[in-house]
């Protein structure tokens, strides 16, 4: 057995969309990338979706689109991929890291609040393993405190609250890179329903441009090609049949799994489990259960072994006095297991009968 954490699936739909592409000649961003945006936004409920050449680059533009840079704090989780807090420096602001609930393993609204000061000019929570974070509470902070509500959705295409799809509170930046719940290889998405920052966010990933030769704003070259865009319109008829998949793969372990703490959905949630998330029993060995049922040929990880301030560039930076409890417990204690759309039936089985033993060992 060799069971991957991550398996794109790239079909003859897709081969054909890029070769369709590639003998028109037109291969650089162009209407399959205006089609891909419009089908986005579509199936997402959003007015407006901006293609980008991957998710760093949406996070990053959609931060300089609302005019995010020196001087402003950006209050983001510590519990999260890198790209998280890396965007917030990348346009000069400073990321304010907080912890997350213990059980959704999102940002907590009552962490984020406590950091608010009046440099505070955005909070970005990320919709993470693919559950939507508590984003009512961030509306109404963000309301009371007069800030903008940014959602990192690199991992919750498809993911809704109260039948509210992700974009549907804050400018939302998606990602489609491989291990994504849809792919184009590399690009990312943006969606918003204010019609300033989609003008903003379109010269913005293209050289800061309205009209040809006319720079209105500094831009960077973030554009999507039409052949990742013609892959991304074939995954896009597969994402809702994938998302049952993972639904349906996820409701087995959640079943079968003994002694783990298994994902919590929050009633009115649509978890679409970009990663299943384990929590080992109070005293179990982490490693040790990941290294015996890597060993068994099971691509288990841990998303993520070290909170983001505890990266040497942040412990450089003067993030050494900050510890944020439950980030540090989820990184000592929590590792995901394969639920991708590609997993069969026996896979399945095979993951729950070596995880239920290896507890014995650990
Ligand atoms: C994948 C990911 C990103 C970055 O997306 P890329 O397409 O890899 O640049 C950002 N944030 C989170 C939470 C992610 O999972």
């Amino acid at each position: 057995m060799k069971i991957n954490i991550a398996q794109p699936i790239i079909g003859e739909a897709e081969q054909e969309a890029v070769m369709e592409v590639l003998k028109s000649g037109y291969i650089v961003q162009g209407p399959v990338t205006a089609e891909f945006e419009e089908r986005f936004a579509e199936f997402h409920g959003a007015k407006h979706a901006i293609g980008v050449n991957n998710g760093t680059s949406a996070l990053i533009a959609a931060m300089m689109a609302h005019d995010i840079g020196v001087g402003d704090e950006v209050i983001i989780p510590g519990f999260s991929f890198f790209a998280t807090a890396s965007c917030v420096l990348s346009t000069g602001a400073t990321p304010v890291f907080t912890d997350i609930d213990p059980e959704t393993y999102n940002m907590s609204p009552e962490s984020a609040e406590s950091v608010i000061t009046e440099n505070t000019k955005a909070i970005m929570p990320v919709h993470l393993y693919g559950q939507i974070a508590d984003m009512s509470a961030y509306e109404a902070l963000c309301e009371k405190h007069g800030l903008i509500l940014l959602e990192d959705a690199a991992q919750a295409h498809a993911a809704t609250s109260g039948g509210k799809f992700a974009g549907s509170w804050g400018t939302a930046s998606f990602s489609f890179y491989a291990t994504k719940n849809i792919t184009t290889g590399e690009g990312g998405m943006i969606l918003t329903n204010d019609d300033a920052v989609n003008e903003k966010l379109r010269m913005i990933r293209n050289q800061g441009m309205s009209t040809q030769y006319y720079h209105e704003v500094v831009g960077y070259n973030l554009r999507l090609t039409n052949m990742a865009s013609a892959i991304g319109l074939k995954q896009l008829d597969s994402l809702q049949a994938w998302t049952d998949a993972r639904i349906a793969n996820a409701a087995y372990y959640d079943e079968t799994l003994r002694e783990y703490t298994t994902p919590k959905v929050v009633p009115g949630n649509v978890h679409v489990y970009h990663q299943y998330t384990l929590r080992v029993p109070q005293g179990a060995n982490r490693d040790k259960i990941m290294e015996t049922i890597q060993e068994q040929g099971i691509g288990a990880r841990v998303y993520y072994p070290a909170p983001i301030y505890a990266q040497p560039i942040f412990q450089k930076m003067g993030y050494d006095n900050i510890s944020l409890p439950e980030t540090e417990r989820a990184c000592a204690e929590i590792f995901s297991i394969p639920v991708h759309p590609a997993l069969t039936d026996e896979e399945r089985e095979y993951i729950v009968d070596k995880l239920n033993a290896a507890l014995e060992l650990a």
